[in-house]
């Protein structure tokens, strides 16, 4: 319910720094508990709210850019939101309660002041060390206008290099493919998703890619680039090199924190944040790729770079920020992905360590594999090739940290239900 201010209570000015899952989940937790705040929204991104995943169909040619956002373009003025767009923050000060933009026309910078202030600046990608990076057709692939970048050059790419295995890595090779360009995919590990997956799922999934036409070096790192403008030639780490007229890096996501005073705020990997999502400093808070919190399959404070947690987080935040208590129960590393006609779902821990003492059940079929990961009588982590009907069940017995009294092994059946456990 909408509560109204009484003439003594203060009108709070609220900063939303990133207008993504996160920002605008705050945004409107915030709003509809708050109908009179001012919110500011400030975001380096000058567009409608969109989805960040769907990104890559765009790069496919399976959705047009007109289908990414998330929230119609009214969405600023329906929540009284007032925008700051196409800026970037440079920097916070907490004890004065400001917030720093860089204004790139004019080259200034002007403060902003908040009672409350939330963090929500999701993640950048990952750098890699290699010579010739400022060569031309090198991109990464965050925002719709790298894609944007991709699609201005393609007719004029015949062979792209993606680095990186990982799901970013995957759905941009996909993408170029899908485009009719012959990509080759380099990855560092021996499979791909090796973070998501353990070696037999990962096994499964090159063997998918190989048979429809990707080129695969697993085990091996890029050492540097050449070309004249462009680039024409990748040297990598086994001394080989490979012709290429574009690069893609995905080489994972770092939390976007460049402007974040570590002597001041806790930071980790992300931003350190209590249940309520509040950092080491009170009345600002952090939410999504940024944030870290508790990882309720490891118990283990950790960054889980994914939309439904910046969602919930980002909710979580707002609701804290406009005074209602709420306390989010921690995140949890999820994936569907489809991988051309192979389906995957992945959740918690997949690889446990060694001394670990976790008990795992498998069951491996020709195309169809299933792995689940107890901690005693706990499922903290499965994997699923094809057939994953079941997974979402599986995953809410992790989320919910559900005791598993019965046989394990019954789990891995395809008759398995929730009632079984009752
Ligand atoms: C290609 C791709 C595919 C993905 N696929 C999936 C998927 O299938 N499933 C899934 O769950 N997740 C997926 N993700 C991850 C998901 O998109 C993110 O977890 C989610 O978008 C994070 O939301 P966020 O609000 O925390 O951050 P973001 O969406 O990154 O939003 C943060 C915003 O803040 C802005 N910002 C950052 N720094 C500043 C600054 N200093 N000043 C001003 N503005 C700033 C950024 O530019 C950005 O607009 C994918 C990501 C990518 C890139």
């Amino acid at each position: 319910m909408v509560k109204l201010k009484t003439k003594k209570e203060k009108i709070m000015k609220y900063i939303i720094i990133g207008n993504g899952a996160a920002g605008i989940n705050g945004a409107e937790a915030v709003r509809n508990i708050d109908s009179q705040g001012s919110i500011t929204m400030i975001s380096d991104e000058a567009v409608v709210p969109y989805s960040r995943p769907m990104i890559s169909m765009a790069l496919a040619g399976d959705v047009s850019f007109d289908k990414l956002p998330v929230r119609n373009a009214d969405f600023y003025e329906d929540l009284k939101i007032t925008p700051v767009l196409g800026q970037r923050v440079s920097k916070i000060d907490p004890d004065n309660k400001l917030v720093f933009i860089h204004e790139n026309i004019s080259n200034k910078t002007r403060s902003i002041p908040f009672d409350k202030l939330l963090i929500a600046s999701g993640a950048d990608p990952r750098p890699v060390k290699a010579r010739g990076l400022d060569l031309g057709n090198i991109f990464y692939m965050r925002t719709q206008n790298h894609v944007r970048q991709m699609l201005n050059v393609l007719p004029d790419v015949k062979n792209a290099l993606v680095l990186g295995g990982g799901l970013v890595g995957f759905k941009a090779a996909y993408g170029l493919i899908s485009r009719g360009i012959n990509v080759t995919m380099l990855i560092k590990s021996s499979y791909p998703l090796s973070m998501q997956v353990d070696d037999i799922a990962g096994k499964m999934i090159l063997d998918e890619m190989l048979n429809r036409g990707l080129k695969v070096f697993s085990g091996i790192e890029i050492s540097g680039f050449e070309g004249d403008e462009n680039v024409k030639t990748a040297y990598l780490s086994d001394n080989t090199k490979t012709e290429c007229d574009m690069v893609v890096i995905a080489k994972g996501v770092l939390p976007a924190v460049s402007f974040v005073p570590r002597d001041k705020i806790k930071v980790d990997l992300g931003i350190v944040v209590n249940e309520n999502m509040e950092t080491s400093v009170p009345g600002i808070f952090a939410a999504g790729d940024a944030a870290q919190y508790i990882d309720i399959a490891r118990q283990v404070s950790w960054v889980n770079a994914i939309w439904p947690e910046a969602a919930a987080q980002g909710h979580a935040a707002g609701t804290n920020m406009a005074g209602r208590p709420f306390s989010y129960k921690g995140s949890l590393g999820r994936n569907v992905i489809r991988i051309f006609n192979m389906d995957i779902m992945t959740g918690g821990v997949v690889l446990p360590e060694k001394d670990s003492c976790c008990e795992i059940f498998v069951e491996k079929k020709k195309k169809q594999y299933k792995k689940l990961v107890f901690k005693d009588n706990i499922l903290i982590g499965m994997v699923m090739v094809n057939n994953i009907e079941q997974g979402g069940v599986l995953l809410s017995l992790i989320q919910n940290q559900v005791p598993v009294k019965i046989d394990k092994h019954r789990l891995l059946s395809p008759f398995f239900n929730y009632k079984q456990l009752i």
